[in-house]
C-alpha cells in the first residue's frame, strides 16, 4: 500500500489527508496528523473521501475522454485531445477576430488549484487581452476581498486557526461554522472546553446548530447585519469602550463615520435587527471590553446586495477597539472552497490582477505585463460571474469556456443563466464529472483530472499554503486543469498576432515539473508585495509542510498573524474606517412574496453533490431537499411536514416538501443549495425543471464586489394542490 499526503478538496478549512492506494485504486483516506489545520481530524465529508473515487464511481460519473457536439442537442461524440484543443483554438480565434477579445469569457473555479487559475489567467488578460475571467469564488468571497482592501489596504486575512485559543470572544456572524467548516467547529469547541471563560456570541437570521455553543444568540432579520455592527459601535462610543488611542495612531476616518452610527440608536437596531436591546448592549460590551475578540464570518455577510459593507461594519468594530494585530484577536473572513485564497493570489477575477494588484494602477498593470513578458494588460475590469452570464445571454459574449464549476445550478436565477448557454455560440465545459448539468450545453466537453489524481498547490482561510499530490495516476483520457489550459493557450497563440516573441505558456505539459514551473512563476510574481512568498518552494513545502505567506525571500516559515506592529498596507500605514450607511435587502419582502426565503449548506454535502451525492451514506443526514419553515407559519397556513409547496419567486417557482423547523425565523424559510433538477428529474412530485433553489435566487449584487445576495429573496410559499 502506498500512502500519499495531500489536501481535503472540499471546504476551505484546508484539512491534510493522507491517502492510501493499491495500484491505481484508492483504498482509503485518514486526516494527517502533521498537518496544522486539522490534526488529523477530518469531517464525514472528507473522511469518505476515497469512497467517492473507487473505480465504479468513477465509471459511472466520470468524463474520462473529450466529446464534441457537431449540433447542439445532438449526442456527443467523443474526439482526441488534439482535435478538441484544435477546435477550441479555431472557435475562439474566429471570434475574437471578428467581434474582439471581449467577446470571449472564462469562468472558473476556487474548486481549482492555484497552478490551473494561473494559466487561465494568464491566457485571458495575457494573452486574449480580456479580463472576462471570473470565477465561482465570486459567489462565495469577494465581498470579503473588497471588504478587506477598503479598510485594511489588501486582501490579507489578519487571523489564523491559532487564534481560536487564546481569543476571549467570539463573535460568528453569518456563518454556520459546524456544518460549513467542521473541523474549524471542533477547534472552536476544544477551545472554548479549554477556557470556559471565553464567551461565544452568534449573530445568524437562523438558529443554526452553531448557535448552540452560543453564550449569547442574536437572531437578526435577514441581511441587517450593517444597522447591527453600527448599534454596537454606537454602544461603544456611548460606554467609552473604544480605543481612542490606536484609533488615533492608527486609522483614518473614523469622524465621518461616528456622525453615521450616532442615528443607529439602541431603538433604532432593536427594531431593524429584531433582537433585544439587552442583547446588543451585551453584544458591544463583549466585543468591546475582552482582552480578545475574534470575528469569524462567511456566506452570511458576503453573499448580500451589501456584502462589502457588511465586511467593512464589521472592521470597523476591530479597528474601533483595537482588537487586531495581536494574538486571539481580529476579523478573519472563511473561505468556502479549498482554493478561493489561491484564486485571489494569483488575480483569477475579473477585476484583479496577480499578487494583489490593482486592475485601475497603471503601475500594477505594467509589472504584471513585464512579468509576462506581453506588451500590456487591459484596463477595464471584465464582466463577473453574474454579469458574464448575463453579456451571454444578450449576445454579447459569444465562446465561454467554464472550468471546474456548475454555473447550471449554482448561478442565481437560472431562467437568465440557461438562456446564456444556450445563446453562446460555443460553450467548452472542462469537467472531472460527467453528472453536472452544464456538461449538457457544452459543445466540448474536457475530461480533467481531480483529488487523488492532481498535483499543485492551494491556500487556506488562515493563508496556508499545501500541497495537492496524486496518488493515482489520471484515469482515461483525463488531463489536469492547468495542462489542457496550457495545451489550448498554445494553439491559440499560434492563430492570433503574436504577444510575444517565444511563447506565453512554456511549461511542460502533464508532468509535476509542469505545474512546478507555473508555480515557480507565481511566486516571483509575488516579490515585494504583501503575499510575498519568495523564500518558499516545493521543496520546502515537502520538508516543512504546509506554510503561511507572507513567506518572503530570507524567511525561515511564515508569518501566523498580521498588522501586530499596527501599520497596514495602505499609502500612510493606516487602516481606514469606512462609513457606510445601513441599506436593506435589494428584495423587500411585501404582501405577494412575504418570505425571505435563505439558501445554505448542509453538512455532509458539498455544492451540486458531483461527489458527495455518490455516496448514500452522505445522505443519512438529510435525505431530500426540503423547504423548513417556522412551526407557526406552517400552522397558520394549514400546513403539516411533508406537505408538497409550490415556492416561488419573481423569476421561477419549485415544489418541495415542507418542514417544520424552529432554526428558521417567523416569515423566513430555508432551502438547501446542494440539489438541482438532474438529481430530481425522477420524481413526479419533487423539484423543478430549472436548476434547483438558484431558480428562485436574485441576481442582484453588491455594487463594490458585485457577489451576488444569494442569502436573500422574497418568496410565497402556497400548499400545493394535488391531482
Ligand atoms: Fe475537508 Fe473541510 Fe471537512 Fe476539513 S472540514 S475534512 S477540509 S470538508
Amino acid at each position: 500500500m502506498k500512502e500519499t499526503k495531500s489536501t481535503c478538496p472540499y471546504c476551505g478549512v484546508g484539512c491534510g489527508v493522507i491517502i492510501e492506494s493499491q495500484g491505481d485504486q484508492i483504498t482509503g483516506v485518514r486526516g494527517d496528523p502533521d498537518h496544522p489545520a486539522n490534526f488529523g481530524r477530518l469531517c464525514t465529508k472528507g473522511s469518505t473521501l476515497h469512497l467517492t473515487a473507487s473505480a465504479e464511481v468513477t465509471r459511472q460519473t466520470r468524463l474520462l475522454q473529450p466529446m464534441q457536439r457537431l449540433e447542439r442537442n445532438a449526442d456527443p461524440q467523443a474526439v482526441t485531445w488534439d482535435t478538441a484543443l484544435d477546435t477550441a483554438a479555431d472557435k475562439f480565434a474566429t471570434v475574437i477576430r471578428e467581434h474582439g477579445a471581449d467577446a470571449v469569457g472564462f469562468y472558473v473555479s476556487g474548486q481549482l488549484l492555484t497552478e490551473d487559475y494561473y494559466v487561465f489567467n494568464k491566457l485571458a488578460k495575457g494573452l486574449i487581452g480580456t479580463n472576462n475571467i471570473d470565477t465561482n469564488s465570486r459567489l462565495c468571497m469577494s465581498s470579503a476581498v473588497a471588504g478587506y482592501k477598503k479598510t485594511l489596504g489588501a486582501d490579507s486575512p489578519p487571523a489564523c486557526y491559532d487564534d481560536f485559543k487564546d481569543a476571549q470572544c467570539l463573535f460568528i456572524v453569518g456563518s454556520n461554522t459546524a456544518w460549513a467548516h467542521p473541523i474549524l467547529f471542533r477547534r472552536i469547541e476544544d477551545a472554548k472546553r479549554a477556557n470556559p471563560a471565553m464567551k461565544i456570541i452568534v449573530a445568524d437570521p437562523r438558529r443554526t446548530d452553531t448557535a448552540e455553543i452560543a453564550d449569547l444568540f442574536l437572531p437578526i432579520q435577514p441581511g441587517t447585519d450593517v444597522m447591527l455592527f453600527h448599534g454596537m459601535l454606537h454602544l461603544m462610543l456611548w460606554e467609552g469602550w473604544t480605543k481612542p488611542e490606536y484609533i488615533a495612531a492608527h486609522t483614518t476616518g473614523f469622524d465621518a463615520l461616528k456622525t453615521t452610527v450616532r442615528d443607529c440608536t439602541p431603538d433604532k437596531v432593536a427594531q431593524t435587527c429584531g433582537i433585544d436591546k439587552a442583547d446588543l448592549l451585551e453584544a458591544a460590551r463583549l466585543f468591546a471590553t475582552s482582552a480578545a475578540t475574534l470575528s469569524l464570518y462567511c456566506q452570511g455577510l458576503n453573499q448580500s446586495s451589501s456584502g462589502t459593507a457588511k465586511n467593512a461594519a464589521l472592521i470597523n468594530l476591530h479597528l474601533a477597539t483595537a482588537q487586531i494585530g495581536k494574538a486571539g484577536a481580529g476579523p478573519f473572513s472563511l473561505t468556502g472552497q479549498p482554493n478561493a485564497m489561491g484564486g485571489r493570489e494569483v488575480g483569477g477575477l475579473a477585476n484583479l490582477l496577480s499578487a494583489h494588484r490593482d486592475m485601475s494602477n497603471p503601475t500594477h498593470r505594467a509589472e504584471v505585463a513585464a512579468l509576462w513578458g506581453v506588451p500590456d494588460v487591459p484596463a477595464t475590469p471584465g464582466k463577473t460571474a453574474v454579469e458574464m452570464f448575463q453579456a451571454a445571454a444578450d449576445g454579447e459574449i459569444k465562446a465561454l469556456w467554464i472550468a471546474c464549476t456548475n454555473p447550471a445550478q449554482s448561478m442565481p436565477d437560472q431562467a437568465t443563466v440557461r438562456r446564456a448557454l444556450e445563446r453562446a455560440e460555443f460553450v467548452v465545459v472542462q469537467e472531472a464529472f460527467a453528472t453536472t448539468a452544464t456538461c449538457a450545453y457544452a459543445d466540448l466537453l474536457l475530461p480533467a483530472t481531480t483529488w487523488g489524481e492532481k498535483t499543485g498547490t492551494v491556500t487556506n482561510s488562515e493563508r496556508r499554503i499545501s500541497r495537492v499530490r496524486p496518488a493515482v495516476a489520471a484515469p482515461g483520457a483525463t488531463r489536469h486543469d492547468w495542462s489542457a489550459a496550457t495545451d489550448f493557450a498554445q494553439r491559440l497563440e499560434a492563430r492570433l498576432p503574436p504577444r510575444a516573441s517565444t511563447t506565453l505558456f512554456p511549461y511542460p505539459l502533464d508532468s509535476e515539473a509542469g505545474a512546478e514551473s507555473i508555480w515557480n512563476e507565481h511566486r516571483e510574481s509575488t516579490r515585494g508585495r504583501d503575499l510575498d512568498i519568495t523564500g518558499l518552494s516545493w521543496p520546502m513545502l515537502d520538508a516543512q509542510g504546509p506554510q503561511q505567506w507572507p513567506l518572503p525571500e530570507g524567511a525561515s516559515t511564515g508569518r501566523v498573524r498580521l498588522y501586530e506592529d499596527g501599520r497596514f498596507p495602505t499609502p500612510d500605514g493606516r487602516a481606514r474606517f469606512v462609513d457606510t450607511p445601513y441599506k436593506p435587502v435589494a428584495e423587500q419582502r411585501e404582501a405577494r412574496f412575504p418570505f425571505s426565503l435563505n439558501t445554505g449548506r448542509l453538512r455532509d454535502q458539498w455544492h451540486g453533490m458531483s461527489r458527495t451525492g455518490t455516496l448514500g451514506r452522505l445522505f443519512g443526514h438529510v435525505a431530500e431537499p426540503v423547504v423548513q419553515m417556522h412551526p407557526q407559519d406552517m400552522a397558520r397556513r394549514q400546513l403539516k411536514d411533508g406537505d408538497l409547496v409550490h415556492v416561488t419567486s419573481r423569476r421561477g417557482s419549485l415544489v418541495l416538501p415542507v418542514q417544520a423547523s424552529a432554526e428558521v425565523g417567523m416569515s423566513q424559510a430555508f432551502i438547501p443549495m446542494h440539489w438541482g433538477s438532474e438529481y430530481l428529474s425522477g420524481s413526479t412530485s419533487i423539484g423543478d425543471r430549472v436548476g434547483g433553489v438558484n431558480a428562485l435566487t436574485n441576481p442582484a449584487f453588491c455594487p463594490d464586489s458585485k457577489q451576488p445576495e444569494l442569502k436573500h429573496s422574497a418568496v410565497k410559499i402556497l400548499k400545493a394542490e394535488m391531482p
